[in-house]
């Protein structure tokens, strides 16, 4: 079964193929992010547009990729929620007129679960139950994934997702848009207990997380190293900056594991792109025993292929979309 599978949630529009589930025939995408950059963050109403000028050429492009015409499509998958709201129906809308020209199905897949799906793709062997951390530029989720379309958070942030918080200290520190793999390739060179700074617990809630305190904490820094004139060891800051991220998800996530007995956990979201929290992860599933799921680099940001390996098992499960489809900014991923 083949899948044309549609993400425009934030800055990347993407379109890829997918052929029962997690076969990747194509996964054509474009990025905005040099567009965003000049603003320092994503800017809503560019995205749209960007979106919209994009999308028909890469779906044109995906077909082609994956030597596939429009007669071999028998569904379309599409990112419904969450993201950007103009962003989101620039996609839905092009995916129900593809689906309605077609003739055929639409699945709606929430977003983050397709980040967790990106793992199927690369892990052939990776089957429910396990535990996810899920880490973007939006959500920062511990989520039990008890089957391919059952989903319960365990564990989230009260405030920034650690995506966003890696994006606002790198706009801070002048290191530049999107943050994460510039502050991660900064903090290579760097000493991680160069600045102390702060780990939140969320009082009688141990799964959940916060990361605005860090933030503060780092910018305060910043302006009072230029306050007195005083010169911030950079790579020290950013690997120390890892280090306050990584050491407030991986005891989660390892705890959350421990609760289930599942044995397994995987990673999803831009963020589980970072060194230091690969690492610290497999350091801590070695010595418990768990397996280790990371997807490779690119399937940890946004993409298509995603989208239509989830799209894929949520058509299995009967989900369908039908012509008053919308699109929403927020939803929980329990909820599909
Ligand atoms: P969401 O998935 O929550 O809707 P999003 O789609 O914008 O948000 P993703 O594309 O999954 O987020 O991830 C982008 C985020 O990942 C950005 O915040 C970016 O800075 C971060 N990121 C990318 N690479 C790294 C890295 N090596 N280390 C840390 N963060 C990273
Ligand atoms: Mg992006
Ligand atoms: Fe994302």
């Amino acid at each position: 079964m083949n899948i044309l599978a549609i993400e425009s949630s934030c800055d990347e529009t993407a379109v890829a193929v997918v052929k029962d589930g997690r076969t990747v025939l194509a996964d054509a995408i474009a990025s905005q992010a040099d567009m965003h950059a000049i603003y320092g963050g994503v800017v809503p109403e560019i995205a749209s547009r960007k979106h919209i000028e994009a999308i028909a050429g890469l779906a044109d492009q995906a077909l082609t990729q994956a030597g596939v015409t429009k007669a071999d499509i028998d569904a379309v998958a599409v990112t419904y929620a969450p993201g950007l709201i103009g962003a989101l129906l620039v996609g839905v809308n092009f995916a129900k007129s593809v689906a309605y020209g077609l003739g055929v199905p639409i699945v709606p897949v929430h977003h983050v679960r397709g980040h967790i799906a990106a793992n199927y793709i690369a892990h052939p062997d990776l089957e429910p139950p396990f535990v996810c951390l899920c880490v973007s530029g939006g959500n920062t989720l511990i989520v039990d994934v008890q089957d391919y379309t059952e989903m319960k958070i365990m564990g989230a942030t009260r405030d920034d997702a650690a995506g966003e918080c890696f994006d606002k200290v790198a706009r801070v520190l002048g290191i530049g848009y999107p943050g994460g793999a510039p502050m991660d390739r900064l903090a290579q060179g760097g000493d991680d207990k160069r600045y102390e700074l702060p780990r939140a617990h969320v009082a009688g809630a141990p799964l959940d997380m916060s990361f605005s305190g860090l933030k503060t904490a780092v910018l305060n820094l910043a302006h009072n190293a230029v306050q007195r004139g005083e010169t911030l060891d950079l790579p020290g800051l950013a690997a120390s900056f890892a280090a306050a991220v990584s050491d407030t998800l991986v005891p989660r996530v390892m705890e959350a594991a421990g609760r289930t007995g599942y044995g397994k956990i995987a990673v999803a979201g831009g963020v589980a792109a970072n060194s230091r929290i690969r690492a610290d992860l497999e350091r801590a599933c070695q010595a418990s025993g768990n397996k280790l799921y990371l997807p490779p680099l690119h399937l940890c940001g946004d993409n298509g292929a995603m989208i239509g390996c989830q799209g894929y098992y949520e058509y299995l499960a009967g989900v369908r979309g039908d012509w008053s489809l919308n699109a929403y900014a927020t939803r929980n991923i329990g909820k599909g």
